[in-house]
């Protein structure tokens, strides 16, 4: 199996068993992203506990890529301080968004969604759950648009 096959794998099992799917009550923090050009919407909720984000969930609906990014960033960004989720933002950010962007062994699973920079149309539904976990821990309540 090449490392393509692996990162197709990845996106399609979290596509089809979403990680962390759900609400989080208030005081949790949420935020909602809309892609309006693929039309993907989700609401991101996230629980803060002395800097680290303890619990994180999201609900809603989208393209598989969509899906699975959020489920990998559930799993990636809990029990990680707000500074470590920041940086890690920036990783996926340029890996999704340049092309020769080196590929770090500590992303694990995220790893996966360097895929998607081959279809730039589809690099906003990657991105998506991240601006809009941004949002949710800057506690903004305006909702997120990628355009
Ligand atoms: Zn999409």
């Amino acid at each position: 199996m090449d490392l393509k096959d692996l990162y197709r794998d990845v996106i399609l099992d979290h596509n089809k068993a979403p990680r962390n799917r759900g609400v989080l009550a208030p005081p949790a923090h949420s935020a909602r992203g809309h892609n309006p050009l693929c039309g993907d919407q989700l609401t991101v909720y996230v629980t803060v506990d002395d800097g680290v984000v303890t619990d994180i969930r999201f609900e809603g609906t989208g393209c598989a890529i969509s899906v699975a990014s959020a489920s990998l960033m559930t799993e990636a960004v809990k029990g990680k301080s707000r500074e470590q989720v920041t940086a890690l933002f920036d990783t996926v950010h340029h890996l999704l968004t340049e092309a020769d962007a080196p590929v770090p062994a500590s992303l694990g699973k995220l790893a996966a969604l360097s895929g998607v920079r081959e279809f730039p149309a589809r690099v906003k539904c990657a991105s998506l759950c991240w601006h809009t976990l941004n949002s949710a821990l800057a506690g903004s309540d305006t909702p997120i648009s990628t355009e």
